[in-house]
């Protein structure tokens, strides 16, 4: 059994992957080995003895593999382990024979990222799917990577808690999956990004080695903080196999103010205007006509911007706060205001949060990340020469913009291309999250200036490059 490690990473020397030469590979057929291989240089990784090398670690039948395609690469083996020490084996095993890993949540943003470069071994985080502790009084849970969000909630909901990450999909959208591409929504505006709500994490490295980080403690200030890598590093650094997180009371009332302005100025001053008086807001975002009507409203093609301010807490704080925001809208030249109480409320952002996902990954999906005060910018940039569905989030400077093949810019290439020059412009980025069309295209964009630390990390924790080859920025 691979021993537990101490939790700052140190310089470790691994067995080097066995590597054929060409005459070896032309003998490979008369072994009688399966003709399925992955070819990595001079490296020849054949698909029997990587399932032979996994007998032990849960594999999935071969007839199930095509349900682990990415693109057009189907991996030349699959396991789904059912505990830590089964993640472990596979990567020992994996490492040994230089195999590439992709670790596998629910699915649902396999497209995230680029295409790994290699991809023999898809390994499935469902099998550890269990709510490993919940201790209501302290407010925190450990969960394996591979439960659902839903089947998380579920259980937290029986004792009035919740974990305040609503991600699109959450049937399918596992925990480790969450963790590791760190994406936050609407929520993070009053409970910050799934990076500030973990507080104790277990691993497992390249080599097959478990790390713990943190714990079930909230006060947990000793060494350092390891796990934050993983967080948001798309599985290129370690497989998330457990997490522990605070988790939140459930409100006692929610509702949302949903408020009409002829321009996104006009809406995100409105937001200003409740964030500076102090209200507490939950979240709040600006979506364009397109948007609006996407997610099963009416949209009278005015090209009107919607903004959407949710609090939550006390039945009367909540009534103050709706009062208090519905007075900010009429100050600002509001054409429409109402407000959706409770169940209502969390419906409308249930299909906020899935915009652009309702039926699978839209033709053509951008992150513009930038500034709060460039938010309005950003949304223009986004919105130019296309029928983009826009939804920002002008607290935080984030906009999201979909579209379908109906609705795509005439050159889609050059499009992302001169958006890239004008949000940089603005010190923002601009993330490709769904490219079903878009060969060719980087997903992340220019290298940051911080490329060199990410690609010394990436040396020290996977040295042979087995997880996610390529998947992240600067293909790492
Ligand atoms: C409010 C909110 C809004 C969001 N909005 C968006 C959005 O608009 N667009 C978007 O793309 N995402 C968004 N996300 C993120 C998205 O929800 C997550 O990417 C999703 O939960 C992934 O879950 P999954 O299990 O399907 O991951 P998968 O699709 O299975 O995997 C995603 C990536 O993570 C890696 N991975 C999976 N499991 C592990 C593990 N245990 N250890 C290490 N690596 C692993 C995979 O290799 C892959 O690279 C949002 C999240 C939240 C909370």
């Amino acid at each position: 059994m691979p021993a537990a490690r101490p939790s700052t990473p140190a310089r470790y020397s691994l067995p080097a992957p066995p590597v054929w030469n060409c005459c070896s590979i032309q003998l490979l057929p008369n072994l009688g080995w399966t003709p399925l291989s992955s070819v990595r240089g001079d490296v020849r990784i054949d698909a029997r003895t990587l399932q032979e090398a996994l007998a032990s670690a849960d594999p999935v039948p071969e007839t199930d593999h095509p349900g682990y395609t990415i693109g057009d690469a189907t991996p030349l083996a699959a396991v789904r382990p059912k505990t830590i020490d089964g993640v472990a084996t596979a990567l020992t095993a994996a490492t040994r024979l230089g195999a590439a890993v992709v670790p596998w949540g629910g699915g649902t943003r396999m497209g995230l990222g680029n295409p790994p470069s290699r991809y023999d071994l898809a390994l499935d985080m469902r099998g550890l799917s269990s709510v490993v502790e919940h201790r209501p009084e302290d407010l925190v849970v450990t969960v394996e990577a591979g439960c659902t969000m839903q089947a998380l909630q579920d259980v937290l909901r029986d004792s009035g808690q919740y974990l305040p990450l609503d991600p699109p999909l959450p049937a399918q959208a596992t925990v480790g999956g969450l963790l590791a591409t760190g994406i936050s929504g609407p929520l993070s505006t009053a409970v910050g990004t799934p990076r500030d709500q973990v507080i104790g994490m277990r691993a497992v490295l390249a080599d097959g080695s478990i790390v713990k980080n943190g714990g079930i403690v909230v006060k947990n200030v000793t060494g350092y903080a390891m796990d934050r890598l993983y967080i948001g590093a798309m599985g290129t650094l370690a497989v998330i196999a457990e997490a522990t997180f605070k988790v939140t009371p459930l409100p006692r009332a929610e509702a949302t103010v949903v408020a009409t302005f002829s321009s996104m100025n006009a809406a995100t001053t409105v937001c200003n205007v409740v964030t500076a008086q102090g209200l507490p807001l939950m979240a709040a975002e600006v979506l364009n006509g397109a948007a609006w009507s996407q997610v099963g409203q009416s949209d009278d093609g005015n090209g009107d911007y919607t903004l959407l301010l949710r609090v939550a807490g006390r039945p009367s704080a909540v009534a103050r706060s709706i009062d208090a925001c519905v007075a900010a809208c009429r100050e600002t030249g509001v054409a429409n205001v109402e407000s959706l109480n409770d169940d209502a409320s969390v419906s409308l952002w249930k299909k906020v949060t899935d915009l652009g996902w309702e039926s699978g990954p839209p033709d053509l999906a951008l992150r513009l990340l930038g500034t709060p005060a460039h938010s309005a910018e950003l949304v223009a940039l986004a919105a130019q020469e296309s029928d983009a569905a826009v939804s920002v989030s002008p607290t935080r400077g984030v906009v999201k913009a979909y579209w379908n093949s109906d609705a795509l810019p005439p050159d889609v290439h050059a499009y992302i291309a001169g958006l890239r020059e004008a949000v940089t412009a603005l010190n923002g980025t601009v993330v490709v999250e769904s490219r079903s069309r878009l060969d060719g295209v980087d997903a992340w964009g220019p290298t940051p200036d911080s490329f060199a630390v990410m690609r010394q990390l990436k040396e020290q924790y996977d040295p042979h490059g087995i997880l996610n080859p390529g998947r992240y920025v600067g293909g790492l």
